[in-house]
């Protein structure tokens, strides 16, 4: 029925619900509460100032809900407003019946779908300023609020009748007050509006936007379960800013390449909300406003990207940024094109009206994005019936593909070197909305016997694509600037092949088959299992937990070793690197109880009391003091890295340029851990027109000087990625980077994962198989230049030792590579002697983003082997 007079529904429900609050408390407009209105110039509403106002509008209007639906890393309320109409609010849960249904039609009964269309409404999700420093979504979010809950122009109705809006005022609510903080102390300074020296969330600042399949922080662990285990939105939209050199907007569509696993249905259906919103801009007078550059639809990861794989319409828009919450004013002559979209700043088919220059506000931030929200949210009430009817048809596509086409199932046996890893894969796949199934007999399939235990994801599921995409390697087109050209830089990533990165086996099953598996609605993971007697206790050391083992048994003082020599046990072989544990009595249960709830499997050997079995060569080891150096420049790898530490249980003092500076290093440290930073970055850090004073500057020469010290005294040197390039030049080592000034003509290898050939001998490769997945970005490759000498000041240095090489033939494994034939061969991790210390270079990022579990394993042997260069 069309309801021909809904102006008459709403006058009553005004008079019996509005008025009577009307008399005693109205909706205080953002403006009346902050004193202020949202993007005025310099100023910015706090967390606590929109948490506030949130529940103050969500306790007074019938037309929104409000809930804290989590904590943040650093204990913030996480909150989601629910906007709809009141009788859609007062049934919520009918509603969230139906988007599980409609998002998965497996579960439909016959019948129930055009019911179940007929009532559902355009679920959309809307996240605020997951970069903090992007903040005018946030301050926009409290001016869309109170314009949904108070108007009653036609416009706001036809939403309310049609859409439940969840809004998310910020998707990483411990940054908005950290960078208000430094942003007013930066007021009327050269670095006004300038970014922070530290990241805006505590592990992975501008990082926390590619956390989307991964699930580390519990931000994106938060949103994950609001879109894949309780309201299943149609859309999604991320509301971001860019730079400033040009454009002021960006709306979808997206720049190429396109990725396999989207589905062509979810990129025109880009196309037809980024036209609606690019159209009402352009009728508001907006101007700048670019389509189909700069960003592509190639990766995932990110908050829009990652849907995508679940059927979901991911929107991102980008603003020209201020200067924080400063105006900036631009001449037309200082903007400038794009690489990738735009060659030239002229008018053009995806740039029609360009900006011409002026003043650019903070207000002008909130004002296009508000029109841009507007947008979306009329088109998705007017096309309701047809973005719900092609969600559906998303799933049902997905499940009969998995039923006709190869790959029918992924299996993950248990039979795996690291199985406690290969059960995190399989927990972060059933976060994400994977049915993960579980057998309970051996079965046959393709010819091959798997055991019972094993985890059978089919792929007839209605995330299909996400399925595979993280699961198959992704094989990214050459794409030159220009014919014959240099490499055109991917906006993010070209690979990330989880399995791969995790070191998991996960086996595609090619033929149709059939086999009993229980599907399960939620997984945990098998408790370790301890075989035999007697006091000491053995581990073959293949499971990274076995590091959070042997970190608890160290600040417990319990003894550890590690098996210098291959010993045989009655049912298998311990290799070198082994470790075992001389617990005292009365720590054995203790240590068992961890190995038993970190899934380890672990034997235990008779020991007459103080002396060990003859067979067993040992070596005991000693905790390493880890220092991890943190520069003032918001580093996301040092982050990363101190996350994956925390993560392990591994102790460590991050410590800044002065703390290297004053040296004294050996005493208190027995290994310093270089982050991926240039050699730039190390030693000048920020200029000073870009921070403040005490955050200027690098390692200077007295930094470098003590930390030639710290290791020629013994201490252990680890530097990552482009932090190797220090290292090669301040500890004259026999390396050379083989890509040192090598074009992107020549060689490009944006973020793949390579095959490299381990020595497990070797004590930085103990625990791992010969062969291992690398994470490269951008990376290092060594060759050896010669075999060991004493530098000017009679250093003796070398000889390397190299336990991990680029393989020689096949060395793309995911992703793309220009060029390979440079590093084929070449050594990927080298350690050298220096001193009495030695210097390890990591050539490529052995803890990327905390995803390549796979060789997290080289880092922390790297800091048990300089645990014994005489630690506590
Ligand atoms: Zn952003």
């Amino acid at each position: 029925m069309i309801d021909r007079f809904p102006w008459v529904k709403w006058l009553v429900l005004w008079l019996c619900v509005v008025l009577p609050p009307a008399m005693g408390q109205t909706i205080p407009s953002p403006e009346a509460v902050l004193g202020f209105q949202p993007g005025a110039d310099f100023r910015v509403a706090r967390w606590e100032q929109i948490v506030d106002y949130f529940y103050k509008v969500g306790s007074l209007s019938d037309r929104v809900r409000v809930e804290t639906i989590g904590r943040t890393t650093e204990g913030h309320p996480y909150i989601l407003a629910v906007i709809a109409a009141p009788r859609v609010l007062d049934d919520l849960e009918t509603y969230k019946a139906i988007q599980r249904k409609i998002s998965h039609p497996n579960e439909l009964e016959p019948g129930e779908k055009d019911e179940f269309l007929d009532q559902a409404k355009t679920v959309v999700l809307i996240t605020c300023s997951i970069h903090s420093n992007e903040i005018g979504a946030s301050q926009m979010a409290l001016e869309l609020l109170y314009e949904l809950a108070t108007r009653y122009e036609e416009r706001v109705l036809e939403i309310l009748d049609n859409v439940i809006l969840l809004l998310v005022p910020s998707a990483n609510p411990d940054g908005i007050d950290k960078e208000i903080d430094w942003y007013e102390q930066s007021l009327g300074k050269p670095w006004e509006g300038q970014g922070m020296p530290w990241l805006y969330q505590k592990y992975c600042g501008h990082d926390n936007n590619r956390d989307w399949f991964m699930l580390t922080q519990k931000e994106t662990q938060i949103l994950t379960r609001v879109l894949y285990q309780e309201w299943y939105p149609c859309v999604l939209y991320d509301i971001h800013q860019m730079g400033n050199q040009g454009s002021r907007f960006f709306v979808p569509p997206f720049y190429d390449p396109i990725n396999p696993n989207v589905d062509p249905l979810i990129h025109e259906s880009l196309k037809m909300i980024g036209g609606h919103m690019a159209t009402d801009l352009a009728a508001a007078g907006k101007t700048g406003v670019i389509t189909n550059a700069i960003f592509d639809n190639w990766w995932q990861g990110g908050n829009r990207t990652t849907p995508y794989r679940h059927n979901i319409i991911g929107i991102l828009t980008e603003a020209a940024s201020p200067r924080f919450a400063s105006p900036l004013f631009q001449p037309r002559e200082e903007l400038s094109g794009l690489e990738r979209g735009l060659p030239r700043y002229t008018p053009q088919v995806n740039y029609a009206a360009p900006w011409e220059g002026g003043w650019w506000r903070p207000r002008d931030v909130v004002e296009y994005e508000k029109i841009a929200v507007y947008s979306l949210l009329t088109l998705a009430a007017r096309y309701r019936d047809q973005l719900n009817r092609n969600y559906l048809s998303l799933g049902e596509k997905a499940i009969q593909l998995g039923n006709e086409d190869p790959p029918f199932a992924y299996l993950i046996p248990p039979d795996q070197q690291d199985f406690p890893t290969a059960f995190h894969m399989v927990r972060i796949l059933q976060e994400g909305g994977v049915q993960v199934s579980l057998t309970e007999k051996p079965f046959t399939v393709d010819g091959n016997e798997y055991p019972a235990g094993t985890y059978v994801i089919f792929a007839a599921q209605p995330y299909r694509n996400y399925i595979l995409d993280l699961l198959e390697p992704q094989y990214y087109p050459d794409r030159p600037l220009y014919p014959g050209g240099p490499a055109e830089p991917p906006y993010d990533v070209a690979g990330w092949t989880l399995s791969m990165q995790m070191g998991v086996n996960a086996i595609p099953v090619e033929a149709p088959f059939t086999v009993p598996a229980q599907p399960l609605d939620s997984v945990s993971l098998p408790a370790g299992r301890i075989q035999g007697e007697g006091s000491l206790l053995i581990s073959p050391n293949t499971s990274n937990n076995d590091f959070i083992v042997l970190n608890r048994a160290w600040k417990q003082g319990i003894p550890a070793f590690t098996l210098q020599a291959e010993w045989a046990a009655p049912d298998r072989k311990y290799p070198v690197g082994s470790l075992v544990y001389a617990p005292a009595p009365g720590h054995q249960d203790g240590l068992e109880g961890w190995i038993k709830e970190l899934g380890l499997a672990v034997r235990r050997i008779p020991a007459d009391p103080g002396r060990f079995p003859d067979q067993l060569r040992l070596k005991s080891l000693k905790q390493p003091r880890a220092a991890l150096y943190q520069p003032w420049t918001a580093n996301v790898d040092e982050g990363w890295t101190r996350f994956v530490l925390e993560q392990f249980e591994f102790d460590y003092t991050t410590v800044h340029n002065a703390d290297l500076r004053a040296g004294g290093l050996r005493r208190r440290f027995d290994a310093v851990i270089l982050p991926d930073v240039t050699l730039q970055a190390l030693l000048n850090g920020r200029d000073a027109a870009l921070t403040a004073p005490e955050y200027t500057g690098g390692l200077g020469e007295e930094g470098i000087t003590r930390l030639q010290e710290f290791v020629e005294q013994g201490g252990s040197l680890l530097c990552l990625d482009s932090s190797t390039a220090f290292a090669i030049r301040f500890f004259d080592l026999p390396v050379r980077n083989v890509l040192e000034g090598v074009g992107r003509d020549k060689f490009y290898c944006p973020g793949s994962i390579l095959r490299i050939n381990l020595d497990p001998t070797r004590p930085l490769a103990y625990g791992m198989r010969t062969r291992a997945a690398a994470y490269f970005v951008h990376s290092q490759a060594f060759e050896i230049a010669n075999t060991g000498s004493r530098n000017e000041v009679g250093v003796k240095i070398g000889p390397p030792a190299i336990p991990a090489t680029y393989d020689k033939t096949l060395t793309l494994l995911s992703g793309w590579i220009r060029g390979e034939e440079l590093i084929q061969g070449q050594a990927a991790v080298v350690s050298v002697t220096y001193g009495q210390g030695q210097v390890i270079l990591y050539g490529f990022r052995v803890q990327h983003r905390a995803q390549p579990h796979g060789t997290f394993r080289l880092l922390f042997n790297g800091l048990l082997s300089s645990g014994q260069n005489g630690g506590k």
